[in-house]
């Protein structure tokens, strides 16, 4: 196998490893279960069994390990410093420490969405390209801006936090303010909101997709919603910044056939300024370019 690298997702629900080459051509990969409510302490040893288990029964020299972490990372600390509450003990937990110790190479930690733009431009649909903003759909509405070249991070490290960006209604925010893309566009809005119209619980955004598949009218909505949503929060970043390559990734992106036709019709009825064509590229499977991402790291 030669030298190779790490790649670690870890998720609220599952952590994702892969083993790549230096030029990051996947050579193994798996999941397990992230332990959340057992502390950091667990979370971490369960990614080191999988990137043990992934290089079993290999000759590969593991170079170093690169990890991307949802909530808000500090890279220069090595950890998460702001975790959602479905984690325990995982802010401060010194992350990159316990993993560099372990292994005796040298570990890195990002954000998962600046991972995922990381990933998509290192080797997924915006490979080479310079400008690119990620929306990360999920539980939340995530965001990372790639600029010439490099993860744009602004004065406070929130460039590109296209989900708290306001003007779609007054519904409250999981920030604390109102009207954010996030409480229309992300999973928990898209189940929420079903729940509000059609006065029926649902579990999650994928049970109000599958009602959107089977013709339900409502459900169908919400999707049409979110993604004229979507697509306005897009046109603005491309009329401020100029972009024009999107790629989204997230649970709720799995509904891409439920969005795709209201965000291309908005986008139609309200081009950004010139006329721009935008690309979007849906991704279907965010969690390698997660973790090609979380790779990347070793080499900046
Ligand atoms: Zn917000």
């Amino acid at each position: 196998m030669g030298e190779v690298l790490a790649g670690i997702d870890v998720g609220g629900t599952k952590t994702q490893a892969i083993i790549c080459t230096p030029d990051y051509r996947i050579l193994r990969q798996g999941s397990v279960g992230t332990p959340a409510k057992e502390g950091g302490s667990s979370m971490v040893s369960a990614a080191i069994a999988l990137v043990e288990r992934l290089l079993e029964d290999t000759d590969a020299s593991l170079r170093g390990v690169g990890v991307g972490a949802a909530g808000m990372v500090d890279p220069s600390k090595g950890m998460v410093t702001v975790a959602s509450n479905s984690f325990r003990g995982w802010a401060g937990f010194p992350v990159t420490k316990v993993i560099a110790d372990h292994f005796g190479v040298p570990c890195a930690i990002d954000n998962d969405v600046n991972a995922f733009v990381r990933g998509e431009v290192t080797t997924g649909d915006a490979r080479g390209r310079s400008n690119v903003l990620a929306i990360m759909l999920g539980t939340g509405v995530g965001g990372a801006l790639w600029m010439d070249d490099a993860l744009f991070q602004g004065e406070t490290g929130a460039a590109g936090e296209i989900g708290h960006i306001s003007g779609f209604g007054n519904a409250p925010c999981t920030c604390g303010g109102h009207g954010h893309l996030e409480t229309v566009a992300s999973g928990n809005a898209i189940a929420r909101r079903y729940s509000e119209i059609s006065s029926a619980c649902v579990g999650s955004a994928r049970d109000v997709a599958d009602l959107a598949r089977g013709g339900n009218a409502h459900a169908k909505l919400i999707f049409e919603e979110a993604g004229r949503a979507i697509a306005q929060a897009m046109s603005m970043e491309a009329g401020l910044l100029d972009i024009t390559t999107f790629v989204l990734g997230g649970g709720v992106c799995r509904s891409w056939d439920l969005l795709e036709e209201s965000v291309r019709r908005e986008l139609s009825v309200n081009p950004p300024l010139g006329n721009r064509h935008l690309d979007i590229f849906p991704c279907a499977d965010n969690v390698a370019a997660v973790s090609i991402g979380a790779a990347t790291l070793l080499a900046v």
